[in-house]
């Protein structure tokens, strides 16, 4: 040490060291202009920062209030932003005796054009679901990233594989010549926790890309590749729980910035009792307040800044990344009054936004209570516009495993849709056959291949978005033999030296060239059916193993024949005389074959027949 520098050091009081400012960060790290709302709330963080003085010199930009926290670490500002605002740097500066000790070059950025009015997801769209870690690996050099607690380790199915952003930008072309629209990607933000850290749901810094997927750059070059192909963009984020490696677990704002327990206590993840008219004070409380798992802190959002720095988190990325929708994971465990703020915040901005919600549970009245403009006897408004159908994964699981019966096999399909009356707006509900937290459905169906078609006629013919989920199309299967690694197996031929590629025609095996194209022909055909994506639906009751509906508006009627049996049947169509008296003929979708008596249709055992009528 320098003489004079040691002299310095023991002529300072240790109380004045102590009472050193920095500062580290601030969230949201930039900004908009030309928000309806012009109130913003920065979060600054940094060692004793609520010893500073605040200030801040830039036209239409203005500190409002300063709000001290339990932990002098932190402050957050009020910020508003007036019409004389003009995109810029603005300078906050942050002085303690009289010297500049921290100083921020705050972003101001212009809105991009038509950004207000982006239209999200719909039923004219089909949703890729890709969990990145495991769709393919491009950049071998993010693989270990220092820093980084969690190594790769392919060899672990609940280890990290090393797939990445680019390795999706890579195959965009192969996302959309299978015909799907719209790509949700599992969560991207940084998770760096010791274990499991590849599933992405235990966020550790809420503006970051997790540096092993790649930087918030290569999230824009893949936001631009999807945009310039006609396709959508869907992030998931979380708001129930953040990761326990969370930068702010290790120095909280104040206690309770997450629901504390004397110990750990787990959530009951009962969902149900968020609706229950029943539920006991206990068990609702043990359901929204307790933990998802041990790594996984419950985020209070009864926090008034906890609340705002979620919602504007979600603005910021929208913005910044230019999305087309949100899927919110776990969504009953946050405090619904804050979700709903949430929503409405978001539809204020961005009045044709879309967002689905996964709320797991098992009947259409619960999960419809979830859906924005429900009607509930609490007058509960979510502002969801959409959630995940799950009554209808359950039912098209067990379906075509059953034996028909008064109440089993098909009619299961059609029970569901009957309690359609449940919901505000079915057309929004994301219909599914399978996702990354269940088993997968040539699993559950034995690797019976017509199931597995039969289901994926269904999903993309019944009313709603349907989503696929990545690899069903090269019949990649798996479940939760020994942890959820299975159900989230390597896309083949994603990583360097794969043996088997499933990303082109001559890589896939026979069987996966007839699956695959089984779904790029009913996706192709889809995309151009405005009948399928918004028509009418109407059904008829199943009768022996066959389920028989309609989709139809003014110009046009499709029919779809499920039949369950493990024969051939031949369906007699007088039944459906309301919607055939005015057709002769029809084409079969799949096949292309035309369907010239359409009074007597034959329809091979396990098959799903979809007649364009004539
Ligand atoms: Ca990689």
């Amino acid at each position: 040490m320098h003489r004079l520098t040691l002299i310095i050091f023991l002529l300072c009081p240790l109380t004045l060291l102590s009472q050193e400012v920095t500062l580290t960060r601030i969230d949201p790290p930039s900004w908009w202009v030309g928000f309806k709302n012009t109130e913003l709330q920065l979060l600054v963080y940094g060692k004793n920062i609520a010893n500073s003085r605040i200030s801040v010199d830039y036209p239409g930009f203005a500190i409002k209030k300063i709000s001290k926290v339990a932990n002098p670490n932190y402050l957050f500002l009020d910020m508003t932003i007036n019409a004389a605002a003009r995109p810029g740097i603005a300078t906050i500066l942050f002085r303690a005796k009289d010297k500049v000790v921290g100083k921020y070059l705050y972003e101001l950025r212009a809105r991009k054009k038509g950004s207000a009015e982006r239209k999200g997801f719909s039923s004219s769209d089909v949703i890729y679901l890709i969990m990145p870690d495991r769709f393919s690996n491009e950049d071998p050099s993010n693989d270990d990233v220092a820093g980084m607690t969690e190594p790769m380790n392919r060899a672990n199915p609940d280890g990290r594989h090393g797939g990445d952003l680019k390795g999706i930008t890579g195959h965009i072309d192969y996302v959309k010549d299978l015909g799907v629209t719209t790509v949700w990607i599992t969560p991207l933000l940084e998770n760096n926790q010791a274990k499991y850290s590849y599933h992405g749901y235990s966020i550790t810094d809420y503006y970051k890309i997790d540096p092993r997927f790649g930087t918030n750059d290569d999230y824009l070059k893949l936001g631009d590749a999807i945009h310039q192909r006609g396709m959508k963009l869907v992030m998931d984020m979380v708001f129930n729980h953040c990761g326990s490696e969370n930068w702010w677990m290790k120095d909280l704002p104040s206690p309770d910035w997450v629901n504390e327990w004397p110990e750990f206590t787990r959530t009951n993840y009962r969902a149900g009792t968020s609706t229950d008219p029943y539920a006991s004070a206990a068990d609702s409380n043990l359901f929204v307040r307790g933990w998802f798992d041990t790594t996984m802190p419950d985020l209070n959002q009864h926090n008034p800044f906890v609340k705002n720095y979620l919602i504007q988190n979600s603005i910021w990325w929208i913005e910044y990344a230019g999305l087309d929708g949100i899927r919110q994971d776990t969504h009953p465990y946050s405090f619904k009054e804050m979700t709903a703020e949430w929503g409405k915040r978001i539809a204020e901005e961005y009045p044709a936004f879309n967002m689905v919600g996964e709320c797991w549970m098992g009947y259409p009245a619960s999960v419809a209570y979830w859906q924005k403009d429900a009607l509930n006897k609490d007058h509960y408004n979510s502002w969801l516009p959409s959630v995940f159908d799950f009554p209808m994964y359950d039912a098209l699981n067990k379906a075509f495993n059953e034996t028909e019966s008064w109440n089993t096999g098909i009619l299961r399909l059609y029970d569901v849709l009957s309690q359609d009356f449940s919901y505000a707006n079915p057309s929004n509900l994301v219909v599914f056959a399978e996702n990354h937290d269940v088993t997968r459905y040539l699993d559950t169906q034995k690797d019976d291949v017509r199931k597995l078609k039969m289901a994926m006629a269904f999903v993309l013919t019944t009313r709603g978005i349907p989503e696929i989920y990545y690899g069903t199309e090269v019949l990649l299967a798996g479940g939760a033999y020994d942890g959820d690694g299975f159900k989230r197996r390597d896309f083949p031929g994603g990583w360097a030296g794969d043996t088997h590629d499933a990303f082109t025609p001559k890589g896939r095996t026979d069987k996966e060239n007839d699956m695959y194209n089984y779904m790029q022909t009913l996706l192709h055909w889809r995309k151009t059916k405005e009948v399928v994506q918004s028509g009418k639906f109407r059904h008829f009751i199943p009768r022996d193993g066959i389920y028989t509906y309609f989709r139809y508006n003014a110009k046009e009627t499709v029919m779809v024949i499920l039949n369950n049996n493990e024969e051939v049947k031949t369906v007699e169509t007088k039944r459906y005389d309301e919607f055939l008296k005015k057709f002769k003929s029809g084409t079969d979708v799949i096949t292309g074959a035309a369907v010239t008596d359409i009074s007597h249709i034959v329809v091979p055992a396990k098959t799903a027949m979809i007649v364009e009528l004539k």
